[in-house]
């Protein structure tokens, strides 16, 4: 594994590679750093782009996963590109592709985030996981969870269409509706 540390995007404050969910110094987002020095040494990067693969975990080196036991996959990302040529006439742009996130597991590019996610806190031996969301991330952490074994706890605000709902329960989460809480 080449992931190092965690690191602040705001302050630059650095945080060990462990359950830290926002900068202990400012609140800010944490990114993952890598030893890119012993990547560029020690990992053929041609090789790891031009190789097929199913999902992506073919980019597992670029990953902050350990353990290969815990990667929770429902094969995700590896999506198609289309050239979209009557959109790129309308625009001017000879070059215009869409890749379609639609075919992702739970048809979002949500799928990517929440396969690596969860891989970690399957890793950090979490049981339970929990979001404040009413779209597609719901949706996501409910599917991924399920493949984890984990329980899942969907809180969203009251207004929420049915049909949403139904889908986060489809995936065994648990949806806790939450009266006059604003959008999220
Ligand atoms: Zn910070």
């Amino acid at each position: 594994m080449y992931a190092t540390h965690l690191s602040c995007v705001f302050c630059g404050e650095e945080h060990p590679l462990d359950v830290v969910y926002k900068c202990r110094k400012c609140g800010g987002v944490l990114d993952v750093r890598y030893d890119y020095e012993r990547l560029r040494n020690e990992v053929n990067l041609s090789e790891i782009f031009s190789k097929r693969g199913d999902s992506l975990w073919k980019y597992r080196v670029f990953l902050p996963v350990r353990n290969s036991e815990n990667v929770v996959s429902l094969v995700e990302g590896m999506t198609p590109l289309f050239h979209a040529e009557s959109l790129g006439r309308v625009l001017g742009l000879r070059n215009l592709y869409i890749k379609d996130e639609r075919r992702n597991p739970t048809s979002s590019f949500k799928d990517r985030p929440y396969s690596v996610g969860v891989s970690m806190a399957k890793e950090f031996r979490a049981r339970v996981t929990v979001a404040a969301s009413s779209g597609n991330a719901a949706a996501s952490l409910a599917a991924y969870s399920a493949k984890a074994g984990m329980d899942c706890y969907i809180f969203v605000h009251d207004k929420v269409p049915m049909n949403r709902i139904l889908e986060i329960q489809s995936y065994g989460a648990r949806v806790i509706r939450v009266r006059g809480w604003g959008d999220f």
